[in-house]
């Protein structure tokens, strides 16, 4: 008598691409490849489930580029990525329907909505006998193993960061596939193009294209350019504005083009073969930063309503101002003050902006306008690239002082003296507000206080070609800090 062994698999496996556009040192990818199944490749386009955290204008024009890149890998490897528009759900039930699937694999996202989801899908494939497969996502380490010592989420930044430094081991990383099998009845695929993902309004765009290459191919050369050149003097460096002083590796993280443990190993790669003590102190400054994005997805994992409510109660019934006129300012970076305005005209042209300078704009936001920070984030989310539910809701919060290990509210940032710090020369004013750019370095941070002479000089006409302050930086922030003392003074009553 033979004895007797499973069969092996033989119905197709869909893989269910979301933040992981990406082949290699992909679990999801890693595991169908494995299978010995035809692998299905798709991508839904759900709009429905996140509700208003739906996909930001920027990110669309991200996503369009990243699929096409995603979508000629596949083809190469033999199987073509499957695209579907509409609810997750619907869709993926859908293509099991279609293909015959026997199994679905995906990375785990940590937004709420997507957890939510997941789980429901997960569920409901089980229960009609669909092998449903969830994998890690796209962090160090999962949210729910970093854990204080008595088994409660970290909520200030630095042990949570020393925890990470002791437990994180990557490992060697997962094989990029070198063949996938097709199905048989392969569904059809919606087109990229009707998605109508670029965005409409005409010149928007343009200003992205010369500084990104969305897709795996371009996270793999910024990194590797990073790590060449920038990473040497990035622990000061990264707070230059002016200078190309960090990765700009956050929308390929952000989309899964790279895994953050490929960017941790290759970090201390670095650190290993370049033996100078300032090596590794740049890696390490370098590395920190992504661990503050684990941090991020840590809060939003525990806390939810980090997106939408202050982490610190109190900050609920904090007066906020309703000033559209100021906000339409900000927005557009005509507030006056110049870094602010540099900052925000970089975002808009080029769907980034340098992290000191978001919390620059940020700061002069929630204090000096007294607006709410969720208008900011809103902002922030429709414009950036790399808007992520968890990093942005987090740094808003941060900002505002009403989040997890926030600077005090009482920290207001003067944008004139943060000009001067971080923009000596004025580098960045000069690239992003030209109107100023003929101003002397001593006044580029406050052309007001400029004489009449010099302003003429310059081409500078203040409330003319260039808006006076929105705001007054000493008035702004005296009544940022009266607004704080109401909510301090209503609590200590309390
Ligand atoms: C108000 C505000 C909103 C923000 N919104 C986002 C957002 O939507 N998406 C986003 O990716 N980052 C956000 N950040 C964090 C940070 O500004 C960007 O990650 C960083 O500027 C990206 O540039 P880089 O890739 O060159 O960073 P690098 O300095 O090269 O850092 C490497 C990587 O570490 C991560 N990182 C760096 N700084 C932070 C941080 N403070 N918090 C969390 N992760 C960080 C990013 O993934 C980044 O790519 C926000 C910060 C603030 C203050």
């Amino acid at each position: 008598m033979s004895a007797k062994t499973d069969p092996k698999p033989s119905g197709p496996i869909l893989v269910w691409f979301r933040q992981d556009l990406r082949l290699a040192d992909n679990p999801a990818l890693h595991h169908a490849a494995r299978s010995g199944r035809p692998v299905v490749p798709v991508y839904v386009l759900d709009d429905e489930t996140p509700g208003d955290w739906r996909m930001g204008g920027a990110s669309r024009w991200w996503l369009h580029h990243s699929l096409a890149a995603l979508a000629a890998d596949l083809e190469r490897l033999g199987s073509p990525l499957i695209l579907r528009r509409g609810r997750a759900d619907v869709a993926i039930r859908t293509l099991v329907a279609e293909t015959g699937a026997e199994a679905v694999v995906w990375n785990r996202c940590y937004e709420p909505y997507a957890i939510a989801r997941d789980s429901q899908i997960k569920a409901d494939l089980k229960a009609d006998g669909i092998e449903a497969t969830s994998c890690p996502g796209n962090v160090l380490n999962e949210p729910w193993t970093v854990l204080t010592g008595g088994g409660q989420a970290y909520k200030v930044f630095t042990p949570f960061s020393r925890a990470v430094v002791a437990r994180t081991d990557t490992g060697p990383p997962l094989p990029r596939p070198e063949r996938l099998t097709a199905p048989v009845r392969a569904p059809l695929s919606e087109r990229l193009e009707d998605w109508e993902l670029l965005p409409t309004k005409p010149d928007w765009s343009t200003g992205f294209t010369p500084l990104w290459t969305p897709g795996e191919a371009g996270a793999w050369t910024r990194l590797e350019q990073f790590l060449s050149t920038t990473c040497v003097g990035y622990r000061d460096g990264r707070n230059i504005p002016g200078q190309d002083g960090t990765s700009r590796l956050s929308p390929h993280l952000h989309f899964g083009e790279i895994s953050a443990k490929d960017v941790w190993r290759q970090g201390q790669a670095l650190a290993a073969r370049d033996k100078r003590a300032s090596c590794r102190e740049n890696v390490d400054s370098f590395l920190r930063e992504v661990i503050w994005r684990d941090f991020s997805q840590n809060l939003l994992y525990h806390f939810p309503t980090l997106p939408d409510r202050p982490l610190n109660q109190r900050f609920e019934a904090f007066p906020w101002a309703s000033d559209p006129a100021a906000l339409k300012a900000w927005r557009r970076g005509r507030t006056g003050y110049p870094i602010v305005d540099a900052g925000m005209r970089q975002l808009w042209t080029t769907g980034w902006m340098h992290n000191r300078v978001r919390m620059i704009v940020g700061s002069l936001l929630v204090k000096h306008l007294l607006l709410p920070w969720q208008e900011g984030e809103r902002w922030f989310w429709d414009t950036l690239v790399d808007a992520d539910l968890a990093n942005n809701a987090a740094g808003w919060q941060w900002i505002a002082g009403c989040g997890a290990d926030a600077a005090p509210y009482f920290r207001v940032f003067n944008p004139i003296l943060q000009g001067e710090k971080f923009d000596p020369d004025g580098a960045y004013v000069r690239t992003w507000v030209p109107e100023l750019a003929k101003l002397p370095a001593k006044f580029i941070h406050a052309p007001w206080t400029a004489p009449e002479d010099v302003l003429r000089q310059a081409g500078v006409g203040l409330g003319t070609t260039y808006p006076r302050p929105v705001v007054d930086h000493a008035a702004g922030r005296e009544r940022a800090l009266a607004a704080f003392a109401e909510i301090k003074d209503n609590n200590d009553a309390a």
